[in-house]
């Protein structure tokens, strides 16, 4: 559901009318995923630097998803709003003069984007050029691409996949992010650049139920934002162990009823959680796909003013159960831990990078989040196991209702899309992360803001 402001400026006839001739912000109404819907809601251009590196695999990842692809060149000509989106391969893009083919080509095609379209570059890693002003050029990429996501209009956004050189070989690590980024899923993902290495990756038999016969876990799975992970992993085909306080049973036992899933009432902060969430997955005979550290509190205070208690209790529930849990889960030899190739996901914020005042102890919970997934990929990456965060920015739920009227209003409007984000939109990208063919990314953080100002 969008926010009121929203709904009377796009929904109401005179609402309407009002924001047309005040020159009131319209935000758009955002395209998000329904089962069956098309990948794109038009044809796909790609365009290349030079033939490009992995142009073809990024065409045959296009076409097979079913959408129509266009071979994007300077002298391409589009219908206005025709194109569902434009694609380029950047990543052999080596001096600065190199990005006037890139401009030359892509523009016309970010021109021709319709509602809710996106606009995504393919570069390659600025550390991994061997000359500095490869380097640059690789750099610049990135400032163009979160320039083009606060011109576009209508719900369309950019995004950047650094696809690393020695992934070059192995497009198959495209897949996964390519049809993210591209698809409704990742409706409030805007201005984000996001790491893809080598990995080996599983063959995925059906995209719309990835997790099929996997069991996943989400923590603070009552409400708001983890209740949505929940059913959305509950569509990817997962059984979901859902967790949260034994005060919250009611409502836990309804998320997981609604789901077909298992209720753990379970406070996190227990030195014996991460036992105890293994000894559920192990009841449904398995090891554990995915574990989503969703559970997490605010207890705003100003830094000077802080107490310990207050300062405990919100790095204990956003950070440390969850490097408790990781601990225990890791365990090659616990029935019911993290199985080779399983997934942890994080949920940082948006707090946690650009800060926010009164949340010194909820950024530095969530800041520690970011830093955890950082430092624990390359120690995972022989097990397969990927370790990624999510940082939201203002999502509509209990917790941003609580916000004063006028600080909400101003969190809810300062990004690119002019709206909160919904529990939804966090949850697909968590749930992108979590898929068998997200085998590429780890150690990564993926904004889902709308293309936030904070922390930018
Ligand atoms: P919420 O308060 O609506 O839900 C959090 C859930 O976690 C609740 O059901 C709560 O009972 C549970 N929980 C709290 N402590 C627990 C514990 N010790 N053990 C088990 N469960 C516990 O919050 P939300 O808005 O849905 O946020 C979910 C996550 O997203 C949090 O980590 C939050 O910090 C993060 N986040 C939210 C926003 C936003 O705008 N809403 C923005 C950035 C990050």
């Amino acid at each position: 559901m969008a926010d009121n402001y929203s709904n009377f400026v796009n929904k109401n006839p005179l609402g309407r009318k009002i924001a047309g001739t005040v020159g009131l912000p319209k935000p758009p109404v955002l395209r998000r995923y329904e089962p069956g819907q098309d990948l794109t809601t038009g044809p796909v251009a790609i365009g290349s630097f030079d033939g490009g590196n992995i142009a073809k695999a990024l065409t045959s990842i296009v076409e097979s998803s079913g959408a129509a692809v266009l071979t994007a060149t300077p002298e391409s000509t589009y219908d206005k709003g025709s194109l569902g989106a434009a694609v380029y391969d950047a990543t052999g893009i080596r001096t600065i003069d190199d990005l006037e083919s890139f401009r030359a080509t892509f523009a016309p095609a970010v021109k021709a984007l319709g509602k809710s379209a996106r606009a995504l570059i393919i570069a390659t890693p600025p550390a991994e050029q061997d000359d500095p002003e490869a380097a640059a050029a690789q750099q610049a990429l990135e400032g163009i691409m979160r320039s083009i996501g606060k011109e576009l209009l209508r719900g369309a956004t950019a995004n950047l996949i650094w696809l690393s050189r020695d992934a070059f070989d192995e497009p198959e690590v495209l897949a996964s992010p390519v049809r993210f980024f591209l698809s409704s899923r990742s409706a409030y993902v805007g201005g984000q650049p996001l790491r893809v290495g080598a990995a080996p990756v599983p063959e995925v038999e059906d995209w719309r139920v990835p997790l099929k016969g996997e069991v996943a876990v989400v923590t603070g799975a009552a409400r708001g934002i983890g209740a949505k992970i929940a059913e959305v992993f509950a569509r990817q085909g997962a059984t979901v162990i859902v967790v949260d306080i034994p005060a919250a049973g009611e409502s836990l036992a309804k998320v997981a009823n609604k789901i077909g899933g298992v209720a753990l009432q379970l406070d996190i902060t227990a030195p014996d959680a991460g036992a105890k969430i293994a000894e559920a997955v192990a009841r449904k005979g398995d090891k554990l796909a995915a574990i989503v550290h969703n559970a997490g509190i605010t207890r705003d205070k100003l830094f000077v003013n802080d107490d310990k208690d207050r300062w405990g209790s919100v790095i204990a529930v956003n950070i440390k159960a969850e490097m408790a849990i990781n601990a225990t889960l890791l365990d090659p030899s616990l029935p019911g831990g993290l199985k080779e190739g399983g997934r942890i996901i994080g949920v940082a914020s948006t707090s946690g990078i650009g800060g926010n005042r009164g949340q010194a102890n909820y950024a530095a919970s969530k800041a520690g989040v970011m830093g955890l997934v950082r430092a624990e990929a390359p120690e995972l990456a022989p097990r397969q196991i990927t370790i990624n965060a999510v940082a939201p920015g203002f999502i509509e739920t209990e917790m941003t209702a609580k916000i004063p009227f006028a600080t909400r209003e101003v969190g809810r409007r300062i990004n690119a899309l002019m709206q909160g984000g919904l529990p939804v939109d966090v949850a697909e990208a968590i749930a992108f992360l979590a898929e068998p063919g997200s085998a590429g990314v780890t150690g990564q953080v993926l904004r889902v803001c709308g293309h936030s100002q904070l922390g930018a």
